[in-house]
C-alpha cells in the first residue's frame, strides 16, 4: 500500500498549523542541549518518549504538518513525495535508538501517533508500547478483541473490516471465533483505543521525565499527554524542528534533526544503536490468514460466505472497550 494513507481519511477542514519554519540549532548549541539531555536521562528514573511523524520522514515517509508534509503541500495544491511503501520502509536510527532504550530500561514507555507501524517493526515490545492512532499492520478480532500483527497492510482504514476473520478457538475448542477482523487505523471522527490511551496516561503522569520526538503536538489528546508529566511534577523535553503547540511549557527545545539528536544522545550514554536485522519472526505471515473474497468496496461479498459464519460476524461485541475521540486544535 502507498504510504499516502492521508489519502483515505475522510476531508476534514482543520487540520492544525501547517507549513511552519523549520528552525536549526548551530552545532554549538545542539551539542550543549544534546548533553543536558543526557544528564537530564541520567538523572530521571521514569522516561516516556512521544513520537510523532518526524521519526519516519528518513524512512520516506512524509510528515503532516512540515514543508513537505501531506496537509502542508495540500494546502498548497500540491501532492507530497513518497520515497517507499509502508512494506519496504526500515525503522530509522531513531526507532533503533529507542528499542536500545528499553532493552537497557532506560525508556520505561512509548507511547507514539504513527501509524507506519515501525516501533513494532523494529522489535519494540508491544506491552511497552501505546499506537494511540492505530498500526496499519494490525487487524482486530470485533468479537474477542484479539489482535492480529501481520507482516503485511492489512488493506483497509477507518476501523472497517478487512475481510479477514478471527481464528481464535472457542473455549471448549469445537468452533473457532470467527469474529469479524478489522483494521486499527483511526479516520478524524474515531476514538481512541481505550487500553492504548489508559496505558499512556498512566506512563505520562508516572513519569518524571517525558521526551518528544519530532511531532508538532497539535492532535488532541495526543499531543497533550506529555503536559500530564509537567503538572506532576516532572520535566518535558521537545525534539522539533519546526515550534510545537507546547514549547512554552518545554524545560528543554532542541531543533535538530530526530536522527542526529538521537544518535549523539547514545553516544553521550555510551550506548551503542543496533543494527535492523530484519522483522520480528512473530509476525503473522498472509498465508496463515483465512482469507474471504472482498468486492470492489472493501466489503465481504457476503453471498460467498456460509450462513453459520455470517451470523457469527454480524455480532458485535457491546463489552469491547469504547474510545476516547481525537481530535486537532489549532496553536
Ligand atoms: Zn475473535
Amino acid at each position: 500500500m502507498s504510504v499516502n494513507y492521508a489519502a483515505g481519511l475522510s476531508p476534514y477542514a482543520d487540520k492544525g498549523r501547517c507549513g511552519l519554519p523549520e528552525i536549526f540549532d548551530s552545532p554549538e548549541d545542539l551539542n550543549k542541549k544534546v548533553k543536558e539531555l543526557a544528564d537530564m536521562v541520567r538523572k530521571a528514573s521514569y522516561i516516556v518518549f512521544h513520537t510523532g511523524a518526524g521519526i519516519s520522514t528518513s524512512c520516506g515517509i512524509p510528515d503532516f504538518r512540515g514543508p513537505n508534509g501531506v496537509w502542508t503541500m495540500e494546502e498548497k495544491g500540491l501532492n507530497p513525495k513518497f520515497d517507499t511503501t509502508f512494506e519496504t520502509a526500515r525503522p530509522s536510527a531513531t526507532h533503533m535508538a529507542l528499542l536500545q532504550l528499553q532493552r537497557v530500561g532506560i525508556l520505561k514507555f512509548l507511547i507514539s501517533q504513527n501509524v507506519d507501524g515501525l516501533h513494532v517493526r523494529s522489535g519494540f515490545p508491544r506491552d511497552h508500547l501505546a499506537e494511540l492512532h492505530g498500526n496499519m499492520f494490525v487487524e482486530e478480532c470485533t468479537k474477542c478483541g484479539k489482535q492480529y500483527v501481520r507482516d503485511y497492510v492489512v488493506g483497509s482504514m477507518g476501523l472497517k473490516p478487512t475481510g479477514r476473520f478471527c481464528d481464535v478457538p472457542k473455549v471448549r475448542g469445537l468452533r473457532a471465533c470467527r469474529g469479524k477482523l478489522i483494521d486499527t487505523i483511526l479516520d478524524w471522527e474515531d476514538s481512541l483505543p481505550d487500553k492504548d490511551l489508559n496505558l499512556a496516561d498512566e506512563a505520562c503522569r508516572k513519569a518524571d521525565l517525558s521526551i518528544t520526538l519530532g511531532t508538532s503536538l497539535q492532535i488532541k489528546p495526543s499531543g497533550n499527554l506529555p503536559l500530564l508529566t509537567k503538572r506532576k511534577g516532572g520535566k518535558l523535553v521537545i525534539v522539533n524542528l519546526q515550534s510545537t503547540k507546547h514549547d512554552r511549557y518545554a524545560d528543554l527545545r532542541i531543533h535538530g534533526y530526530v536522527d542526529e539528536v538521537m544518535t549523539r544522545l547514545m553516544q553521550n550514554l555510551d550506548l551503542e544503536i543496533p543494527m535492523w536485522t530484519g522483522l520480528p519472526t512473530k509476525l503473522e505471515p498472509k498465508d496463515q490468514v483465512t482469507e474471504h473474497p472482498i468486492n470492489c468496496n472493501g466489503d465481504i461479498d457476503s453471498a460467498l460466505i456460509k450462513k453459520e459464519e455470517r451470523n457469527t460476524c454480524a455480532e458485535e461485541n457491546p463489552h469491547l472497550p469504547k474510545r476516547a475521540k481525537v481530535e486537532t486544535t489549532c496553536a
